[in-house]
């Protein structure tokens, strides 16, 4: 008697038998199908099909429909579904959801089973780092990867649907029906044709957005992540997965290569196990020596400018000289409305972290200092360390603030907004446009003459131990995507001194990058150890107290050393109280039986999270 295994995008990591009921022979791992669930009926992923000698049917509800008439996971995937489950600790049912979820049940078209098929062999795996010379090279450091002749599929991967169908449209032209797109935004029918042509295809050339990287091709030559730091390679949802971690998985189980190819070098690229940095130069290019001309302004009560008090003298004498050739210009900032940061106005003093000896930066309501490596919190005393001056913060203004100063100094100037949504029109008229980091994309739209980074501290005054590399990408990113390579960089800052700054001066990644990866290395913060994130939240405090009693007890049973156990920042999200553990799991770690704590305490986990 056939017993079919199934799975639910249910948390809890745990299989229900059914019997095949009329379907028979018909249902295979890997298919989709509909089964009563309680008193309800629910919507399952078929695990396994297994022979079973002894007869209880009594106990197993029958299938009552299959939506697949092929698996649509196939081998391959079902090894990144355990990933995916063990790495991110979630059920094997919510992590298979997480990769044919999407999919719509109802669709006309036949699957086909390609078995029968040889398995493809890999090349072997190994990690590259390219970095093109320009946004405009981007293409052409893709199209090399492409195996020639060809010889097995090749996934393109971007953080956003706007660059992979760029992607796709010139793979298009120049590869004609080989080239596919697939993404979370395709319509139902789409998307449901575009994998069912991964089923069985070969030789195609795959752009996509992180979810491709769920790809059931079963030819894949080479997996490339276009721009691998980007946030938007991280899932928001359970399980949160890291796009780059998947790549690395699948390319290495499937011995394929597996090539970054970034705007900019980061701590992962340049930490050097076994990979290669090429800068991607073409010989016949290389006569035009691409300089950089970033200036880094160094910003105090002196220099500032009388009326436009977040610009200094010489910030607008660069601003003016800009809109003046007719030039545009745009000023870069973090934060629409005003922040405060910490600084020593009478002798420039930095605040350091007691137990690390990074910087501190100020909490959002004014009254702590926070350490964004150690999450060491300490009263904000309002006192320099270094001299004892009092007036040691500071109040920057917003977007909203600077496009209003601006507007008045300069009436007959065309000033324009981005914020995060906002779409501005190609043929928009504008000498100056003001934004957060959503600007970035404006970039390869418009020749600028000009990009005035306003304030470098409120870029790296976030509570993030990425945030200078964050910031260090951006000024990278921001650079190979503009249309105009004479056009000049300032960044405006309190610290000139940093190694960020003295790294992005001199165009030598290599000074920012090599001390912070000596940071990461002796604080032990990725990619040197795991760091993982959980939180706890209720709008009971007695629930929440029974939580955290159950969850502390398991750290104080198994020996963790938890590094932070504390609110978290916000404390307080859509009404319900916070709590936030951080902590290293140690290589004895049982990730499978820390999964079961968490689903018992209902809590939310991330493993080294964008934001700790
Ligand atoms: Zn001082
Ligand atoms: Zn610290």
């Amino acid at each position: 008697m056939k017993r079919i295994e199934v799975v639910f995008d249910i948390p809890v990591d745990k299989t229900f038998d059914y019997l095949p009921g009329e379907f028979g022979d018909r249902i295979y791992p890997g298919a989709r199908v509909r089964v009563p669930f309680g008193s309800q009926q629910k919507t399952g992923i078929a695990l396994s099909v297994r022979e079973e000698g002894v007869l209880k049917e009594e106990s197993c509800k029958s299938v009552l429909r299959v939506y697949d008439s092929a698996p649509l996971v196939t081998g391959n995937l079902f090894s990144v579904a355990s990933f995916l489950s063990d790495r991110y600790f979630t059920s094997t049912g919510k992590a298979l959801f997480s990769i044919v979820g999407a999919l719509p049940t109802r669709y006309s078209a036949e699957c086909v089973e390609s078995g029968g098929k040889k398995d493809f062999q890999g090349s072997g795996f190994n990690e590259k780092y390219v970095i093109p010379a320009g946004e405009g090279d981007r293409f052409e450091c893709n199209r090399k990867i492409i195996p020639v002749p060809p010889c097995g599929s090749a996934v393109f991967l971007f953080p956003e649907v706007a660059q992979a169908e760029k992607y796709y449209m010139q793979a298009r032209a120049l590869y004609g029906e080989r080239a596919l797109l697939f993404h979370g935004e395709l319509k139902p029918k789409d998307r449901i044709a575009a994998w069912l042509r991964m089923l069985s295809g070969e030789n195609i050339i795959l752009a996509g957005t992180r979810l491709a990287v769920f790809s059931p091709l079963r030819d894949i030559a080479v997996f490339a992540l276009n721009n691998g730091y980007d946030s938007s390679y991280r899932e928001q949802q359970t399980p949160k997965y890291d796009t780059c971690e998947v790549a690395r998985f699948r390319a290495s189980s499937m011995n394929v290569p597996l090539f970054f190819i970034d705007a900019s070098p980061s701590v992962n690229s340049y930490f050097p196990i076994d990979k290669e940095i090429e800068p991607d130069k073409d010989p016949a290019e290389s006569e035009v020596e691409i300089k950089k001309s970033i200036y880094i302004l160094p910003v105090n009560r002196k220099s500032v400018d009388k009326k436009i008090s977040f610009l200094s003298r010489e910030t607008v004498s660069f601003l003016e000289e800009t809109v003046l050739k007719g030039e545009k210009a745009a000023l870069v900032h973090n934060s629409k409305g005003s922040s405060k940061i910490l600084r020593c106005e009478k002798c420039g003093g930095r605040f350091t972290c007691a137990a690390c000896d990074s910087g501190l930066i100020l909490s959002e309501d004014g009254k702590n200092l926070l350490c964004r490596f150690c999450n060491t919190v300490a009263p904000f005393e309002k006192k320099c360390p270094s001299c004892g001056s009092r007036k040691v913060s500071e109040r920057l203004c917003g977007i909203e603030k600077m496009f209003s100063v601006l507007k008045q100094e300069y009436p007959s100037v065309g000033i324009s907004k981005v914020v995060s949504r906002t779409e501005i029109d190609a043929a928009a008229d504008f000498s100056i446009l003001i934004g957060t980091r959503a600007i970035k994309r404006y970039m390869g739209v418009f020749p600028f003459g000009l990009v005035v980074f306003v304030s470098g501290e409120s870029f790296l005054n976030v509570p993030d131990y990425r945030s200078e590399e964050h910031f260090f990408i951006m000024v990278n990113e921001i650079f190979a995507s503009l249309l105009d390579k004479g056009c000049k960089i300032i960044i405006q800052t309190r610290n000139p001194n940093m190694e960020i700054y003295r790294s992005l001066k001199e165009n030598n990644p290599g000074i920012f990058l090599s001390k912070e990866t000596l940071v990461r290395k002796q604080l032990r913060y990725p990619p040197f150890a795991e760091i993982v994130k959980v939180e706890l939240k209720s709008r009971k405090a007695a629930v929440l107290m029974e939580r955290k009693t159950l969850l502390e007890s398991y750290f104080e049973q198994k020996n963790i050393e938890v590094m932070y156990s504390g609110p978290s920042f916000p404390p307080v999200k859509k009404g319900k109280d916070v709590w936030k553990y951080l902590f290293r799991p140690g290589s004895s770690f049982d990730r499978k039986e820390f999964s079961r704590i968490l689903f018992e305490t209902g809590a939310s986990v991330d493993s080294n999270p964008d934001r700790i």
